[in-house]
C-alpha cells in the first residue's frame, strides 16, 4: 500500500503545521479565559522543524499551510517560509488573523507564500472586539486588499455566531462581489471552550444558506475537489461563497490532511488528542511513524474534543 494511503483508501497531501500556540487575539470561542501560552523555548527551532517538514515532503506531502496560534507572532516567521519556500510544494499557504500582515506581504512573497486565508469574524469594530478582543477589524481588509493585489491567492473566514455577526452575512457577500475575493463561513467547531460553553450561538450552514435565499440571493453550487473542506456557491453577482460545515456535514471521508503542532507533535486529525511526537526521531524512522499515526486516523467525525485549537493549529 502507498504509504500516505490510509486503511481507509483515504490519501494524505496536506500539512498543517503550528508555528506557535499564542496569538494576540483573545477570541473567545477559540482560547480559554486566561490563556497560558507555550516558553518560546519549548517551540522547534526553525533548525528542528524544516528538515521533519522537509522529509514529510520528500514522503510524498505536497502542500503546507502554517497556522497557529497566530503565526505572524513568531519571530522566526520569514526563517521559516524561507525554508519551506524551498520545498517541492505544490502550494505554500498560511492562516492569519491578518493583523500583523500587510507589512509582511513582501517578504513574505520573496519567500515563496503565495496563499493567505485570512481569519475575520466581522467587518464591525465593535462585534469584532467583541468576538475576538481585538480592535480595527479594517487594518484586516487592507491586508487582504494589499494580498489580493500583489497576487496572493486570498480568501476570507468568517465563523457565524447566532445573534453575534448572522446578520453580517449579505455584507460579506457584497464584499466579496466587490473585492473578488471569496468568503467562507464556518461552523462553530466543538472545540476547546466553544464544546461546553457556546453551544447556544451556534448556526448550522443549512440555515445560512435557506435565509441566504430566502433573501433572494441566488447561489449557484460550484464543483471542489474531492478533499475539500468547503463546499461552495457563487452568487448572481460573482461573490464566491463557501460553508465549511464541520459539524453538521464533516468531511471525514475526504480529509487528505496531518498536523503537526509548534513542539513537533504529529496528528491525524484535528479532533483527536493521539499522535506521535516527532522531536528526536531518525529521519528513517518517519514512514512507521506516518503508518502509525495514519492508521488511527478516525474514519468518522468525532464529537467534540477538550484540546484546544491554538495547541493543535487551527
Ligand atoms: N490565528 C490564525 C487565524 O486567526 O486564522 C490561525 C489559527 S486560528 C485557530 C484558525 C481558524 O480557526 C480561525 O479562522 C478561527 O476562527 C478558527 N477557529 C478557532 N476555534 C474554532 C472553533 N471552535 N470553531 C470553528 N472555527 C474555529
Amino acid at each position: 500500500m502507498p504509504l500516505l494511503l490510509d486503511p481507509a483508501g483515504r490519501r494524505m497531501r496536506k500539512l498543517r503545521l503550528s508555528l506557535t500556540d499564542a496569538c494576540q487575539l483573545r477570541c473567545f470561542y477559540c482560547l480559554p479565559h486566561t490563556p497560558r501560552f507555550l516558553p518560546h523555548r519549548d517551540l522547534l527551532t526553525p533548525a528542528e522543524l524544516l528538515p521533519m517538514v522537509g522529509r514529510l515532503v520528500e514522503l510524498g506531502l505536497d502542500q503546507v499551510r502554517i497556522t497557529g496560534g497566530e503565526p505572524t507572532v513568531r519571530p522566526e516567521l520569514l526563517d521559516i517560509v524561507r525554508g519551506l519556500g524551498r520545498l517541492p510544494l505544490e502550494r505554500l499557504g498560511m492562516t492569519t488573523n491578518a493583523l500583523r500582515l500587510e507589512a509582511l506581504l513582501p517578504a513574505l512573497w520573496r519567500a515563496g507564500l503565495r496563499n493567505v486565508n485570512i481569519s475575520l469574524d466581522s467587518l464591525r469594530e465593535e462585534v469584532y472586539a467583541r468576538i475576538t478582543g481585538g480592535r480595527r477589524p479594517e487594518d484586516v481588509l487592507r491586508a487582504a486588499l494589499k494580498a489580493r493585489d500583489m497576487g496572493f491567492e486570498v480568501k476570507l473566514n468568517t465563523v457565524l455566531f447566532r445573534g453575534l455577526n448572522q446578520d453580517e452575512v449579505v455584507d460579506f457577500l457584497r464584499f466579496s462581489e466587490r473585492e473578488a475575493i471569496p468568503v467562507r463561513f464556518l461552523e462553530l467547531m466543538r472545540i476547546g471552550p466553544a464544546h461546553r460553553e457556546q453551544r447556544s450561538l451556534f448556526i448550522a450552514a443549512s440555515e445560512v444558506i435557506e435565509a441566504l435565499r430566502h433573501a433572494g440571493e441566488t447561489l449557484r453550487p460550484l464543483p471542489g475537489p474531492p478533499d475539500a473542506t468547503a463546499f461552495e456557491y457563487a452568487t448572481a453577482a460573482g461573490a464566491r461563497v463557501g460553508f465549511i460545515a464541520s459539524e453538521s456535514q464533516p468531511f471525514c471521508a475526504g480529509c487528505s490532511r496531518l498536523r503537526l503542532s509548534a513542539t513537533g507533535f504529529l496528528r491525524a486529525c484535528l479532533m483527536q488528542e493521539d499522535g506521535l511526537a516527532l522531536g528526536g526521531l531518525p529521519l528513517e524512522d518517519y514512514p512507521a511513524a506516518l503508518r502509525s499515526v495514519m492508521a488511527r486516523k478516525p474514519l468518522d467525525r468525532l464529537p467534540h474534543t477538550e484540546q484546544l485549537m491554538n495547541r493543535i493549529g487551527g
